[in-house]
């Protein structure tokens, strides 16, 4: 396959508005590809160059491209400048400036070409490989590949959208398609192996070390005795409120990976050397929350502090000051062997064995019990130390890799309140505003929530507080270059705005209560009104710990609609 043959394709997916169509596109598209070819498809088309685990990036500004354009076009940087201005987008702008047909390259050497830009340290040398890269590219080509080196191909295809794809209409495929992802985290892999050994190597497909396992996820309920009705007898454990980590250690080396399954290994050293000194055993893969805990009280510091780690001074000098203890949850691997099919309890039982009681590593509280009476009291107690809640588990459940159900049950202290939880929404559009907001050019989001089942993102409610006016103007920046002269194909609204944007950006709210509307579709069928929220205000900025898929589902409205109905009438 051209690489001139990848943009086109990708050309058709810009141009539609049809979910289904994408996916056709994309079906076609896998299907051309070789097996040397498809996982380097996959990545592109998701806009990466491998899984964001491996943590690549081009390190290549906007201002070191355009410096890139001008030198390769040989025309002046203040007139790619002002291109760039008109046209607001740089692949726009270099499919303008280059007037050569380019050398038809292959797929895979631009691909080995892109690679490399991002592997190379120097910027001249960088820069260099870039021109050389460009002047090999029609326009047309370009505008993909520049897009691509800054981050912002903007084909909002997800990770759903390209399994459907790869499973190609096949129904018994895509379970094991799916759970092979949840294993390793990498599309692209995954393609590669099932063009190679077809649906038998699919069914064979094991854990990898280094590979993020995708995390298992908490269903939320309201009681106590919700949980004991759901569950029975069942494990429950202090819910902290930090940071999750996903630790592999393999002989002597360890990488570390966060909720979102980027890797954070150098973020903690501390836990890097607690996992080598302390965990005596070769191969291992541990699910823990991390958080910073004061050593003279024994209290737990906010999150705000455990995070702080990620932007504050010095990491050492981080881990110093404010040194985190890793509460150990689970365990999803051990010596060759997967753990994840084994019941809670057994992997509970080996993760204590495991962890010698040393200072940084230690396994999470957790008592066994059939008595809602135990779990209120349990809850009344970590409440009083500043945790955030608990976390019942089913006893003999797996590690569902992937996935939010009822094994995991989560419950937390502002569940008292109005709505059961926050709810977390995808940003699919905005509006100008109207008053004070209009100097600013945004005034409110339309916001919409996740439907596996279709792969779409359906409307929930409008968002248009919560945010301060510097916060509002950085929004609309973000939002600006993510914008779109349609609605996405995955978006389903009947709602206008002014801005369209591609899915992207989660944000969290909280809101008074759910209501059923006929204006939103995020539980609309033929006969029934959908589901909205009820004055919701935004209570965090972006969460870059959530991808769009990663925000609440359908179902998980309408059953915070029903769990209301249950509170309100007690
Ligand atoms: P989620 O991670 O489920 O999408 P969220 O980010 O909004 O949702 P919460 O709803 O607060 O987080 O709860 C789930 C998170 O709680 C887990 O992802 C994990 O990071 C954390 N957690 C804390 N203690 C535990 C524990 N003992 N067992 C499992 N998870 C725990």
């Amino acid at each position: 396959m051209t690489f001139r043959e990848l943009s086109e394709y990708f050309h058709r997916i810009e141009q539609t508005t049809s979910r289904l169509e994408m996916a056709e596109i994309l079906r076609s598209l896998l299907e051309k590809a070789s097996v040397e070819e498809v996982d380097k498809v996959v990545y592109l088309t998701l806009g990466e160059l491998l899984p964001a685990f491996r943590g690549i990036e081009f390190g290549i500004s906007e201002k070191l491209l355009m410096e890139s354009l001008s030198k390769a076009c040989g025309v002046r940087l203040s007139q790619v400048q002002t291109l760039y201005k008109q046209k607001g987008d740089l692949g726009d702008t270099a499919e303008e400036l280059i007037g050569w047909q380019g050398r038809n390259l292959s797929l895979v050497r631009v691909y080995e070409e892109l690679f490399d830009i991002a592997r190379t340290r120097g910027t001249l040398d960088k820069v260099m490989k870039l021109i050389n890269l460009l002047k090999g590219l029609s326009g047309f080509e370009a505008k993909y590949a520049v897009r691509i080196i800054i981050g912002r191909l903007r084909l909002g295809v997800g990770d759903a959208t390209i399994i459907d794809a790869m499973a190609g209409g096949i129904r018994e495929l895509k379970p094991y398609i799916e759970r092979a992802y949840n294993l390793c985290s990498d599309l692209g892999l995954v393609a590669k192996r099932l063009k190679e050994g077809g649906l038998e190597a699919i069914k064979e497909f094991k854990i990898q070390l280094g590979y993020p396992i995708r995390m298992a996820l908490a269903e939320r309920v309201s009681s106590a005795q919700e949980i004991i009705q759901r569950l029975g007898r069942c494990g429950v454990e202090a819910k902290y409120d930090g940071f999750r980590l996903q630790v592999h250690k393999d002989s002597d080396k360890v990488e570390i990976y966060s909720r979102n399954l980027e890797r954070m290994t150098e973020m903690f050293p501390d836990v890097v050397k607690a996992v080598m000194e302390d965990v005596k055993v070769q191969k291992v893969i541990i699910e823990g929350e991390a958080l910073a805990v004061n050593e003279e009280t024994g209290e737990f510091y906010p999150f705000q502090i455990t995070i702080q780690r990620k932007r504050k001074y010095s990491i050492e000098e981080y881990a110093r000051d404010y040194p985190l203890k890793l509460f150990a949850f689970d365990l999803l691997y051990l010596e060759e062997e997967d753990y994840t099919v084994k019941p809670y309890i057994e992997r509970r039982k080996t993760l204590e064995e495991l962890l010698s009681q040393t200072n940084t590593l230690r396994p999470s509280e957790m008592f066994i019990t059939q008595e809602a009476k135990d779990i209120e009291t349990f809850f009344e107690d970590v409440i009083t130390r500043g945790l955030e809640g608990i976390m019942a588990k089913r006893l003999d459940a797996p590690y569902t890799a992937g996935s939010r159900n009822f094994n995991w049950i989560k419950l937390k202290r502002s569940y008292r309140g109005s709505l059961a939880d926050t709810v977390d929404v995808v940003v699919v559009g905005y509006y100008y505003g109207k008053g004070a907001r209009a100097r600013l050019g945004i005034g409110g989001l339309l916001v919409a929530v996740y439907e596996p089942s279709t792969d779409t993102f359906k409307t929930v409610s409008k968002v248009g507080s919560g945010f301060t006016e510097s916060e509002w103007v950085r929004l609309r920046e973000m939002l600006d270059v993510i914008k779109l002269s349609h609605k996405h194909p995955r978006v389903d609204s009947l709602i206008e705005v002014d801005v369209w944007v591609e899915p992207r950006y989660v944000i969290t709210v909280n809101a008074d209560e759910i209501t059923r509307s006929p204006l939103h579709t995020a539980g609309r069928t033929l006969e029934e009104p959908g589901y909205a929220l009820r004055f919701p205000r935004a209570v965090s900025f972006i969460r870059e710990d959530k991808n769009p898929e990663d925000a609440n589902t359908v179902e998980e409205i309408i059953r915070l609609y029903q769990l209301q109905k249950s509170v309100s009438v007690e």
